[in-house]
């Protein structure tokens, strides 16, 4: 094994060298991350299904770390007998489709099931390279988490772990009808906290998440906000947009954007919008809903029967999921983008649609209150009450300058999350994985040698 191969010689000094290197002296560049994902692939369209947000991150810092020089293989899952084994997604960025189950009919909560021939499948693929081949792991969701941390002690590199949401807060803040995470998931996101060299937060607020659900050591925690690819999502043309969308430019466009579930909650914004129409129905207004189901606990949630229920059919209108060229026209004929979500890590859709100069009203819950500048780029609405809602989205609709100062700030508010800046703290924190700039307060201690020295016997033995 990859370990054996570098203790060959037992012997401390050996050791003692190894916890040395910890230090930063003599830290590696990166040449090249195995990222693992999983449930779900880089490059599946986002909006619908389990694709959202998560496979929109790991793209996009795939690319911009191979834009720095930094080689990234990302394994998932093969979904269909159609996947190639392995596809360039973009100059330095190879994903490899694995063949672990069956390709169609597994949901992601089948997928514990597979992590063994999952994790077979990643750890035989890299025996087939010269040992040292990968500098580090980076593990997306605590399913690929179970598969790094074992990848992690077979090669002898360190483990990147980003949970993308946790369990534990997902549960508290469930939708009415939304299906519980389950206890298992939450002891595997558990184990994977204690095992990870480092853990990787959007926000500060979730950072105090792991520290209070999981116990986790705030020394290992590093915080990168995420962000929206600011050459592709700008302002543009409203009238034009209208047009190719084919919505009256006349109307007041209210636009939903994600995964249709009981936890993004676009019920509450149609039920906000008939209570809008009911207090003052001379409102032009359309909700334009982009996006495909996705999600448990989708028994009986119909959009379609909400709206006939308050009685707006005739003004919402329902897109597919569009790839990201064609949303930046959604944002820009729309007027206001709702985020009304139950709980949100980070929420793209928000960044998205203020870099295209559209203001958002959002929930004040997880990243959304980072995404949105309260009252500058946008509103946050505590809670859920479908009369806070209205009065939220009646104040922007009903608001011409108040909306054009949010539309202006928007983009500017924007500007601040940039995938380059996210991977400018990623790279930080990979750095600090493999010992290179050890923040001061984590500043290796003989103690902490001791331990690390500790570690690399284990695995001497644990390679045995
Ligand atoms: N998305 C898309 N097409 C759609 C709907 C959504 O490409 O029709 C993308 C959107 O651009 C965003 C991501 O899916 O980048 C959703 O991310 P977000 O953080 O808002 O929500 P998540 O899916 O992670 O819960």
């Amino acid at each position: 094994g990859r370990v054996i191969s570098r203790c060959t010689s037992a012997d401390d000094d050996a050791v003692a060298r190894e916890a040395r290197d910890v230090t930063g002296l003599n830290a590696p560049d990166i040449r090249r991350v195995a990222v693992i994902s999983v449930h779900t692939s880089p490059l599946a369209q986002p909006g619908t299904g389990d694709a959202g947000g998560m496979n929109v991150y790991v793209l996009e810092t795939a690319k911009e770390l191979a834009r720095r020089g930094i080689l990234v293989d990302i394994f998932t899952r093969a979904t269909s007998s159609l996947d190639p084994h392995s596809v360039e997604a973009a100059p330095g960025v190879t994903v490899r489709n694995i063949v672990a189950g069956p390709f169609e009919g597994l949901g992601k909560t089948d997928l514990p099931s597979q992590m063994c021939p999952f994790t077979a499948a990643v750890l035989r693929e890299e025996a087939s390279h010269e040992p040292g081949h990968y500098d580090l792991i980076h593990s997306h969701y605590w399913l690929s988490g179970q598969v790094g941390w074992l990848a992690r002690d077979r090669w002898g590199i360190p483990l990147v772990h980003t949970a993308h949401t946790l369990a534990a807060v997902k549960n508290a803040s469930l939708a009415h009808g939304d299906v519980p995470e389950p206890l298992a998931r939450q002891v595997g996101e558990q184990q994977i906290v204690n095992e990870s060299d480092r853990l990787l937060v959007n926000t500060d607020e979730e950072s105090q998440q792991l520290q209070h659900f999981y116990h986790a050591d705030p020394r290992k925690i590093d915080i990168a906000a995420p962000g929206a690819d600011l050459a592709q999502f700008t302002p543009g043309d409203k009238l034009q947009a209208r047009k190719t969308l084919g919505i009256d430019p006349a109307e007041k466009v209210i636009a939903f954007v994600g995964r249709i579930q009981p936890l993004k909650a676009p019920d509450v914004l149609l039920r906000a919008v008939g209570a809008m129409l009911d207090a003052d129905d001379t409102v032009p207004v359309r909700v334009l809903i982009v996006g495909g189901t996705s999600g448990t606990g989708q028994h009986g949630y119909s959009l379609d029967a909400i709206a006939h229920e308050v009685g707006i059919e005739d003004r919402v209108t329902f897109l597919p999921p569009q790839p990201a060229k064609d949303l930046v026209t959604v944002y820009r004929a729309a007027d206001v983008v709702a985020v009304p979500s139950y709980s949100e890590s980070f929420g793209l859709v928000a960044l998205e649609a203020q870099a295209c100069g559209t203001p958002v009203v959002a929930a004040h819950v997880g990243g959304l209150g980072v995404a949105v500048a309260d009252a500058v780029s946008g509103q946050l609405v505590d809670g859920h009450d479908v009369h806070d809602w209205a009065s939220a989205l009646r104040e922007i609709v009903g608001n011409d300058e108040l909306r054009a100062r949010y539309a202006h700030a928007a983009p500017i508010h924007a500007a601040q999350f940039s995938w380059g800046h996210t991977v400018d703290a990623l790279v930080e924190c990979y750095r600090r994985a493999l010992g290179a700039a050890v923040p001061p307060s984590s500043q290796l201690t003989p103690r902490r040698v001791a331990g690390r020295a500790r570690v690399l016997r284990r695995k001497r033995n644990y390679s045995r």
